[in-house]
């Protein structure tokens, strides 16, 4: 699709039951895709395997039926392109690209250290889409943890001013969903 989402995924197909820490009204409230309609931020924190890109996906399922533009791109994607981009003298036109979506997913922000440089074309991006459309992160990080991510306190603060502002964030905690699978078909302990 369009918006090159990694997996099929939907809001249906996610089982509460295995996630107690998530509120489903919450959810149920961001599938009406509102926070999309003002330009807020989501955040979707957590630890591996507990749910962040199958609900990143289901939202973003959910922004398109109700007219938005939507575009899924991985932080380590992301960040090559814009780092290409940016020694290729074409920094403009790939930040253009990804500004003009109503709503960008960038997943996995945080399992990787970012470069200084790195960090900087994050927060050009950011700045660029600040208050005009949504941007939705999933990371590992909390984000007072942000600053070791970004290897500089002073570009995370300003992309966490930004990204905050007008935010929802949700800390999603408990268990791998993969691994309680496995649990339950008895593959591991
Ligand atoms: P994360 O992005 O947090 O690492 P994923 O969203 O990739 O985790 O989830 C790992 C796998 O488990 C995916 O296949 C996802 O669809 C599934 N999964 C996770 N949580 C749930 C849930 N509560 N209900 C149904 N499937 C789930
Ligand atoms: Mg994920």
């Amino acid at each position: 699709s369009i918006a090159k989402f990694p997996f099929v995924r939907t809001l249906e197909g996610f089982e509460y039951d295995a996630q107690p820490s998530l509120d489903p009204k919450q959810i149920r409230d961001l599938a009406t895709g509102r926070w999309v309609a003002n330009g807020d931020a989501l955040l979707l924190l957590g630890p591996p395997g507990v749910g962040k890109t199958h609900l990143a996906v289901g939202l973003g399922r959910e922004a398109i039926r109700h007219g938005y533009s939507v575009l899924f791109v991985s932080a380590a994607t992301l960040l090559t392109m814009l780092t290409k981009a940016h020694a290729d003298g074409r920094l403009e036109e790939r930040l253009g690209h990804f500004a003009k979506p109503k709503l960008l997913i960038v997943d996995e922000l945080g399992y990787l250290p970012l470069e200084t440089n790195a960090a900087h074309l994050f927060f050009m991006l950011v700045s660029r889409r600040y208050e005009r459309g949504s941007i939705l992160v999933t990371s590992n990080r909390n984000v007072s943890e942000w600053g070791s991510v970004f290897g500089d306190p002073v570009a995370a603060t300003a992309i966490l001013d930004r990204l905050l502002h007008h935010s929802h964030v949700i800390t999603i905690r408990g268990d791998s969903y993969r691994l309680r699978e496995k649990r339950r078909s008895g593959l591991i302990k």
